[in-house]
């Protein structure tokens, strides 16, 4: 059962979701007015005081008990994703158990990360004790995407719960059931905070009403074209913003590097969930020596794959149909450029699937390079050296994760940092994401701020610093009774000690 105010509200309107591989519709949600989106956030800001009231130990209990019930419902919560989404069972199952990994880290370390710390004082503060607490921020707003409905928008969802907030949560429009049954599964295993996440329905104007609904933060994850508006409304009211975009992601691969692990990476990286990945790779830069096997390799397979909504294909339909036409421009644009197909071409796109296209020497002014295509297509560019690769890795306008394969960890490691982006993985693709202590996040288009490990839950709080004086100073400058002699040697010694380094 949703959370959905509407329920208790007199129905205006509702939409429809539908299958993306058959067109059959699958359920009706209703459209969430503004009217129903600030009840909902007065609403869980109302039950958020007796969440944040909790000392952090039984908030981990609570949300461990949410973690057993989303393990208890994980083929339900695969079916629905699946569902919506159109994956494959097996990919939606894998979205639950990262889920599942991440929830159960951000639980356990909220109350060692956000805990009452002290911090050293100085030179003229030896007389206070200082210390700083991160506090929740209230009511979190957060829209999320569809692609991985499940997974994406609990990176926000988990962590701000676990930090002590409550969250107002409204899902794509094209996979409202994912965020129903996740709130329905709060109110299940926490009835006592009933509320706390609530799920709202509807599409842009829903998401605009959650922007406007006086929440204390939102986190947005989608297109930074949305990113844009919504930051706009939140400028108004210098709401805090969070902007998880897209991704335009790069792989460097050496002249030394294992060709068959890279190739079974890139291929998997570039094609699953039908590329709809923000940090799926879309470019791969091989030095010259090695372009031509690397070549063959992921043409080969590739080739192997099955597309379709049978048990066994590896991916399945485009979600988003509007998605199609982009990438038939894209790969039509790189072709007529001087692009080569090593695997399909406009002949690929059937929606609503789409055929794995493998191209390579792909003009770098291309939109297929430039612009991020979000289907199961990959670029394979030759480079001269390193030094080229990571050159035009770091020219896009997004950065948000990138790969690297070589022979040497330390070396991959080195090259990595030289990578403007947020996130790398040396000899495997996405292998941050799997990692909760990291966190994730962009910039550039990509956007700005992180979700997961410390920094995703810091992010939810605010912090509070204080000072107790414990005696009265020797030297007490914030006062007007201060003798001018006593400035004057304030200012002697800290210029005698600050001159030394
Ligand atoms: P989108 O920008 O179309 O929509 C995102 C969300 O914003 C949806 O819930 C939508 O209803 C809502 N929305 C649309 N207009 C709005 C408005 N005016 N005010 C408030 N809300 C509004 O993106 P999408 O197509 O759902 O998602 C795909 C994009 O998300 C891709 O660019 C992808 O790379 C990105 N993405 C990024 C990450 C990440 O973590 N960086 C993860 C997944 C997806």
């Amino acid at each position: 059962m949703s959370q959905s105010p509407a329920a208790a509200a007199p129905q205006v309107a509702t939409f429809t979701t539908h299958s993306p591989a058959t067109g059959k519709p699958i359920a009706e949600h209703p459209v969430n007015g503004p009217e129903e989106v600030s009840r909902a956030t007065e609403r869980a800001r109302t039950v958020q005081a007796g969440w944040a009231a909790l000392p952090a130990s039984r908030r981990r209990d609570h949300l461990l008990r949410w973690k057993k019930a989303l393990a208890t419902e994980l083929d339900a919560m695969a079916r629905t994703i699946a569902e919506e989404t159109g994956k494959p069972v097996g990919d939606a199952e894998l979205e639950v158990v990262l889920t599942l990994e991440h929830l159960g880290w951000a639980a356990r370390n909220a109350e060692r990360v956000l805990r009452w710390r002290k911090v050293r004082t100085g030179l003229f503060t030896v007389h206070q004790r200082a210390a700083l607490v991160h506090r929740p921020l209230g009511v979190v707003g957060v829209i999320g995407p569809w692609n991985y409905p499940l997974y994406t928008p609990m990176g926000s969802i988990g962590y701000a719960l676990a930090a002590g907030n409550a969250v107002v949560f409204k899902p794509s429009e094209l996979t409202p059931g994912t965020g129903v049954l996740l709130a329905g599964l709060f109110d299940a295993a926490v009835p006592e905070h009933a509320g706390l996440l609530t799920t709202v329905t509807g599409a842009a104007a829903t998401g605009d009403a959650l922007a406007r609904s006086g929440v204390d933060k939102l986190a947005f994850t989608g297109s930074p074209e949305t990113a844009r508006t919504v930051m706009a409304v939140c400028a108004q009211t210098l709401t805090p913003f969070l902007a998880e975009c897209g991704g335009k992601d790069a792989v460097v691969v050496t002249a030394d590097a294992d060709l068959s692990a890279a190739a079974d990476a890139i291929v998997w990286g570039a094609l699953s969930n039908s590329g709809q990945t923000c940090a799926g790779v879309e470019r791969v830069y091989a030095v010259r020596e090695i372009h031509a096997e690397l070549c063959e390799l992921v043409a080969g397979k590739a080739r192997a794959l099955r597309t379709g909504d049978e048990a066994d294909a590896a991916y399945g339909p485009m979600t988003l149909a509007g998605q199609v036409a982009i990438v038939d421009r894209h790969v039509t644009g790189a072709l007529s450029a001087g692009a080569r197909a090593l695997l399909g071409g406009p002949e690929s796109v059937r929606a609503p699937y789409v055929t794995p296209v493998v191209l390579a020497d792909v003009p770098e002014d291309a939109a297929a390079m430039t612009e991020e295509t979000f289907g199961p297509v990959v670029a394979i560019n030759p480079v001269a050296d390193v030094d080229e690769a990571v050159e035009r890795a770091n020219a896009s306008r997004y950065a948000l994760g990138a790969a690297v394969f070589c022979r040497s960890g330390r070396e991959g490691a080195a090259i990595a940092a030289r990578l403007r982006a947020g996130a790398v993985s040396v000899n495997s693709v996405l292998g941050f994401a799997a990692v909760p202590a990291l966190p994730f996040g962009g910039s550039r288009d990509s956007g700005f701020g992180r979700i997961h490990g410390e920094e995703g839950l810091r992010g939810f709080t605010s912090v509070q610093s204080t000072t107790v004086q414990r005696f009265t100073p020797p030297i007490a400058l914030t006062s007007f009774d201060v003798p001018a002699a006593t400035r004057e040697r304030a200012v002697r010694l800290a210029r005698t000690l600050h001159r030394r380094r």
